[in-house]
């Protein structure tokens, strides 16, 4: 395929070079060393990194603008510029919501409530002259991490992030499975309590209602009312303290750790029946908690799940931290742009 090679001038401006090369080989790309500039767009920074060869080479992050696509534009354009010394081929960027990666629209963001089919892809690609590409920003930590993290070497792979949401995303054969729209792994919306409480999905008792950063921080407060613990001492009590507390000891942060795992166990046993990961990998503030987190995961997933009577799954931490969201859009944009045959498995495109 062709390829066109383009820098960024002085005035900030792309400029396209007619230099293209034939790609054929997957050994031919591999020597290119293309630099590809991965962006996570999360609900509070947007994170940017310039990655060669796997490696992320420099990276970047401004805070998320909260107002119109005008401005969630310009920043994802300042946060490019900042690589200006790179000559970027390409650009990847990872938006939470329900994300069309072929058509590289978002359709709305839980993070942009005022977002409705913004158009991304083409509206960048005509500010950067630049092939840009999209996808669910979960999908994409997935992805990272399965490439260049807790998943290598795996091949049915399920990722879960925790964080203001919670996000998933399912990798078969290094590829994205992402259903006939793009959507799969939109395991924050999958129900763990028939009569619970409300979503702003639509649905009620979803298990992101139970283990996502506010309902952590929530059962945390409730519990230091009756108990004694250090975090009645934290202004402002984030799941990374909870964490850090329950790694210390602290019994009411180790309560509250192990609840949530009990929770999480749930969710993820029941998609465990579903899809027959080899191993599911977790990320987010609450998964640095450790081994409280991650044995009462484990211990609910076997008291729940059917097939791990006869398989154990492997249940681990990320191990990338935000550099995974960033990887796996480098990842992503690799496979889009030299069509990688890395699987029999398709990606949504
Ligand atoms: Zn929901």
């Amino acid at each position: 395929m062709k390829i066109a090679k383009c820098k960024i001038n002085e005035t900030n401006e792309i400029n396209q070079i007619n230099e293209t090369n034939e790609i054929n080989e997957r050994n031919e790309m591999n020597e290119m060393n293309e630099i590809i500039c991965g962006i996570d767009v999360g609900g509070t920074f947007i994170k940017a990194g310039a990655v060669r060869d796997g490696k992320i080479l420099a990276q970047s992050s401004l805070p998320t603008p909260h107002s119109s696509e005008k401005d969630i534009m310009q920043s994802l354009i300042d946060i490019i510029k900042d690589f200006q010394i790179y000559k970027i081929e390409a650009v990847g960027i990872g938006f939470a919501g329900l994300v069309n990666s072929k058509k590289g629209i978002v359709y709305s963001s839980p993070n942009f409530p005022e977002i409705h089919n913004f158009n991304v892809v083409r509206k960048l690609k005509q500010k950067l002259n630049l092939p840009v590409f999209i996808h669910n920003d979960a999908s994409l930590y997935t992805l990272g991490e399965a490439i260049f993290g807790a998943g290598k070497g795996k091949k049915y792979i399920l990722g879960l992030t925790l964080g203001t949401g919670v996000g998933g995303g399912i990798i078969i054969n290094k590829k994205i499975y992402g259903g006939i729209n793009g959507f799969a792994g939109e395991i924050g919306h999958t129900t763990i309590d028939i009569n619970g409480e409300k979503c702003g999905c639509g649905n009620t008792g979803c298990l992101e209602k139970y283990v996502a950063a506010n309902a952590i921080i929530n059962r945390a407060k409730k519990e230091i009312k009756e108990q004694n613990s250090k975090l009645r001492d934290i202004k402002e009590i984030t799941p990374e303290i909870i964490s850090h507390f329950a790694n210390k000891g602290d019994r009411v942060a180790v309560k509250v750790i192990k609840e949530t795992g009990k929770l999480l166990g749930v969710g993820i046993a029941s998609l465990i029946n579903v899809l027959n990961p080899e191993i599911v990998i977790i990320g987010g503030g609450i998964a640095n908690a450790g081994e409280t987190l991650f044995e009462s995961i484990r211990k609910e997933v076997h008291k729940r799940s059917y097939l791990t009577k006869i398989n154990k799954v492997e249940i681990v931490p990320a191990q990338l931290g935000s550099g995974a969201g960033i990887l796996g859009a480098y990842q992503f944009v690799l496979e889009k742009m030299f069509k990688l045959e890395l699987g029999i498995h398709n990606s949504q495109d």
